[in-house]
């Protein structure tokens, strides 16, 4: 299986899975004491430890996920058009899925907007 989804969309697909798991995890435990009464207690313990060990870490990826989108840099698209992010020097489009390249090199002086300049 190929996925082909821009970084931050990973991080995100990534994130709702540990999510999934972790809940997953969970009711499975939970559904343990159901079969097995006193005896699966253990169990759940054991998969409520683990699921909130997976539910922390999809936040620490929607966490990471987020910390990165604030270093990404903002383009437009030269293939669809739409204002996308990127990460690092190379990334999908997040809506048509081309790659894209920044090397400040190679790029030519876009149209300098005075919205660039704005003032955090
Ligand atoms: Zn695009």
């Amino acid at each position: 299986m190929k996925l082909k989804s821009s970084k931050i969309n990973e991080f995100r697909l990534w994130g709702l899975l540990l999510t999934l798991a972790g809940m997953g995890v969970m009711i499975i435990g939970t559904a343990g004491v159901l079969l097995w009464g006193d005896k699966g207690k253990i169990l759940m313990f054991v998969m409520m430890f683990f699921g909130s060990i997976f539910l922390m870490a999809s936040m620490a990826v929607y966490f990471w996920a987020g910390m990165m989108s604030t270093s990404t840099v903002a383009l437009e698209c030269p293939n669809c058009g739409k204002q996308t992010k990127m990460i690092g020097k190379t990334d999908r489009c997040m809506y048509c899925k081309t790659i894209l390249t920044v090397d400040p090199e190679y790029a030519p002086e876009k149209q300098s907007t005075p919205s660039e300049t704005k003032e955090l």
